[in-house]
């Protein structure tokens, strides 16, 4: 699609609607159950990526036989119609009515964003759930994005990471320093603390970069998208668990005048749906990072390993730190922080006695 053609999805939306209550194809139940709507939404991913693009193409599929074609959903993948990172901006200024990618992808400008995809040594994709549907966290996502004209809806989650693929063993926390490696966010700022050289690239160059040795590390996801990317195939040492990104929620976001102009009914429509995918996002990467890690679990030459007690200990500790600094720079990140790790501590407190505890016991039951 030429640029000009899509810049004015806004007001073509508009005329759709106009023009589908006055045709004969409408005949549903009543009134504005008429309208149609043809959106676009724009991602960070690679287009049909397994788990985060398939979702995506999933929900615009879902609400679509939902609402019986009255609401069509154009998917483009990152760098079709704009580039990976620049989503929330053509959301905002309505460019495009939708959005999917990840809150943490906006720091720099609304750090506090970062609460609701991870935070390092934060809540897992369970509490995750539990804070921002039931929690309060939804509404202070909302509250944050209202300055920018966008709605938010928690729209998937991959479930805990894996640490990363390194081409060398980490023994000591002297093995972060000088480490050059590709992690984003918070997670970076916690590894430059510790003497590594954090890198941000997009995921098609990842492997790349590893192969050549332009770096010696890489977090990307976990086995299912890993393996896709041909990871295990640059570096052989995988460590677990994913301490930067717990259980990451993704977000599809919708420029406010578009949420407003869909009926009601619709609007469920598109709530229920990213609902929905929340949970089949996390049920697709629990199987596909199964198969994946059997595979690598296969495979001789590939050493899966935890990262070491010490190694964790310190980047809990510089986590809280750069923590600790975001919310001393930002009240937003305050108010929202303040709320996320009383809530942690609640949900901590829950898990240790029953997700751990079970997780443990099955284990040792096993032995
Ligand atoms: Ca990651």
């Amino acid at each position: 699609m030429k640029r000009r053609e899509f810049v004015g999805g806004l007001a073509a939306t508009a005329g759709v609607a106009a023009c589908a209550q006055q045709s004969g194809d409408c005949e549903t139940d009543a009134g504005v159950q008429g309208q149609s709507f043809k959106w676009s939404c724009v991602t960070s991913w690679p287009p049909k990526f397994p788990g985060l693009g398939i979702a995506v193409n999933n929900l615009a599929e879902r609400i679509d036989r939902a609402s019986a074609g009255r609401l069509k959903i154009k998917v483009y993948g990152a760098g079709e119609l704009v580039p990976a990172f620049e989503v929330f901006d053509s959301v905002s200024r309505g460019v495009v009515e939708m959005g999917h990618d990840a809150s943490y992808y906006h720091k720099g400008k609304v750090d506090a964003a970062q609460f609701f995809t991870a935070i390092p040594f934060g809540l897992n994709y369970l509490e995750l759930n539990g804070w921002l549907y039931y929690g309060g966290g939804l509404e202070l996502w909302r509250e944050l994005y209202e300055p920018f004209n966008l709605v938010p809806f928690p729209c998937g989650n991959t479930g805990v990471q894996m640490g990363g693929w390194f081409k060398k063993p980490i023994n000591s926390i002297e093995d972060l320093k000088g480490l050059k490696m590709r992690i984003p966010g918070l997670g970076g700022e916690v590894l430059r603390r510790a003497g590594g050289t954090p890198v941000t690239l997009p995921g098609g160059e990842i492997f790349t970069a590893l192969q050549t040795g332009a770096i010696d590390a890489t977090e990307w996801v976990g086995a299912y998208n890993d393996v896709s990317f041909g990871l295990h195939k640059a570096a052989k040492y995988y460590y677990y668990p994913g301490w930067q990104e717990p259980g990451p929620g993704l977000e599809c976001i919708i420029n406010q005048d578009a949420w407003n102009s869909l009926p009601p009914d619709l609007q469920a429509i598109v709530e229920i749906s990213c609902q929905a995918i929340t949970t089949d996002m996390t049920a697709e990467y629990v199987n596909g990072n199964a198969r994946a890690l059997q595979q690598l679990l296969a495979d001789p030459d590939i050493h899966i390993l935890p990262f070491p007690d010490d190694v964790l200990q310190l980047l809990k500790s510089l986590t809280q730190e750069v923590v600790a600094d975001m919310v001393a720079a930002d009240p937003a990140a305050a108010k929202i922080g303040k709320a996320y790790y009383e809530y942690l501590a609640r949900a901590e407190a829950n898990s240790r006695v029953t997700e751990y505890a079970f997780l443990r016991t099955r284990k040792i039951a096993g032995q």
